[in-house]
């Protein structure tokens, strides 16, 4: 029996998963070889990266690097073994070209890898929108490098202050979604610590949250909204609703309010968590996509006019059949549509109709602000404090257990929580 070849593009959420469901499907399968491709090393969990931007400011990042990555990244490596034993092959590379007719794809090396079913998974990139000097001036959150680089010029500045080089600092987060309200707050939580702890003075920072939509946390129901301006206004954080930004400039920024007039604000940290977009090589491979450049997709996940591509996660245009809206770039979205990608490679292999996937129509957020606090929405009610916090952790818990064995996965949790409760 020939044996057949799934290639995975991505092994984040949506392609990480995929690779675990199939070969839970090993029996279905039968003569089969899965290759994972990744250019990097570690599968991130996202959910986790605003602690990693806002981890130990006081430490050098030569310090802590390694411990703050530990909690939030799953070296490959690591899952390598595990997976090895389940026709996983994972290949540390970057996929430049895809011919579809040839069913091959090229590496950036210039080997070429050919494939019986390849799944495309290999979500998006932070989006600047054409805006005068975002490029140039703003710190994306959207990579383990992006959380690091923030980490490290917030660092800057704390040593200097401490040195009486700086006199102040001003933070200005860009986005008022969940990644951008989950950074600001946590840190101001660090910023009170140290003004408790006398090693930093209230009136030596701000940070304000900026967002061009009438109030932050859009997508969520007004009372979690409500909650949350409650929750920034506590800690100190300036929130900016319905405020463009204009332009960038090193340590400023300009910014048009609701009524049309222009403020200059002062910004010495800009982070960037206002959208994302979907990556310019993916429009090269020749699928089919949407206005925004998202792979257009069937209801079971095959890329549209194809039989035997399937694309899910953050990079493809799902629209949910009842409300024809798209379907939220969440990882908790991804790791569903794997199950079904996963299930569609194996039911097409026994020569069976695809099923489809109906998404929820509310999916349950936690959002934590600063410390052992969040809001935890469960659409019809939320939670919120200390019992949010809770829900969160679980949650994480739950992922790792998901992807580890349990000794690994509680080992990577509660490194997480030690070296992230520092911070609190
Ligand atoms: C700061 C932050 C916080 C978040 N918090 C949450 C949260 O709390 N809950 C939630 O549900 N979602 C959260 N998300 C969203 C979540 O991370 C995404 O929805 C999820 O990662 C999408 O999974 P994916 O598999 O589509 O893409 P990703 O997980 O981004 O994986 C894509 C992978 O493809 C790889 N890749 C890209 N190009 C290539 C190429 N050419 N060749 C080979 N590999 C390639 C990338 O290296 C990457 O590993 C958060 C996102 C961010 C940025």
């Amino acid at each position: 029996m020939e044996t057949h070849k799934i290639v995975i593009i991505g092994a984040g959420f949506g392609g990480l998963r995929t690779a675990l469901e199939l070969a839970k499907r090993k029996v279905r399968l039968k003569a089969f070889e899965i290759t994972l491709i990744d250019p990097r090393p570690e599968h991130l969990y996202t959910p986790l990266l605003y602690e990693v931007s806002s981890g130990d400011l006081e430490l050098s990042s030569d310090a802590c690097v390694g411990e703050l990555q530990s909690g939030a990244c799953v070296q490959i490596d690591a899952v390598r073994n595990i997976i090895k034993k389940k026709n996983i092959r994972f290949v540390q590379a970057t996929v430049a070209t895809v011919d579809a007719a040839e069913q091959t794809l090229v590496l950036s090396s210039g080997e070429t890898i050919p494939y019986d079913d390849l799944v495309v998974a290999v979500g998006v990139e932070s989006a600047t929108y054409g805006i005068a000097g975002a490029d140039e001036f703003a710190l994306p959150m959207k990579t383990l490098k992006d959380a690091f680089a923030i980490r490290e010029r917030m660092f800057e500045f704390i040593r200097s202050y401490k040195d009486g080089k700086e006199k102040r600092l001003s933070i200005l987060v860009v986005g008022g979604g969940a990644s951008g309200t989950e950074f600001a707050s946590e840190t101001a939580n660090f910023f009170h610590r140290m003004v408790d702890e006398e090693t930093l003075l209230r009136q030596d920072y701000d940070i304000s949250l900026v967002e061009a939509g009438p109030d932050i946390l859009s997508m969520f129901p007004a009372p979690v909204r409500r909650c949350a301006r409650e929750r920034l206004h506590a800690l100190g954080i300036n929130v900016l609703a319905a405020t463009k930004l204009k332009s960038l400039e090193a340590n400023a920024v300009t910014l048009e309010r609701g009524d049309g007039t222009t403020v200059r604000h002062e910004a010495d940290v800009i982070v960037w968590t206002a959208g994302v977009k979907s990556l310019d090589v993916v429009k090269t491979w020749g699928f089919p996509v949407d206005d925004r450049g998202y792979v257009k997709v069937t209801p079971n996940f095959l890329v549209e006019g194809t039989k035997n591509v399937y694309a899910l996660g953050d990079c493809a245009a799902f629209t949910h059949p009842k409300t024809k809206r798209r379907v939220p770039a969440l990882a908790q979205a991804a790791v569903k549509e794997a199950a079904i990608v996963a299930e569609n490679i194996a039911r097409t292999l026994e020569r069976k109709l695809p099923m489809s996937w109906t998404p929820p129509d509310r999916w349950v957020t936690v959002v934590p602000m600063g410390g052992a606090y969040a809001i935890a929405d469960f659409g019809w009610f939320h939670l919120t404090g200390v019992l949010g916090y809770l829900i969160r952790k679980v949650a994480d818990l739950q992922y790792f257990l998901s992807i580890l064995p349990v000794g690994e996965a509680w080992k990577l949790w509660s490194s997480g929580a030690k070296v992230y409760r520092k911070n609190d």
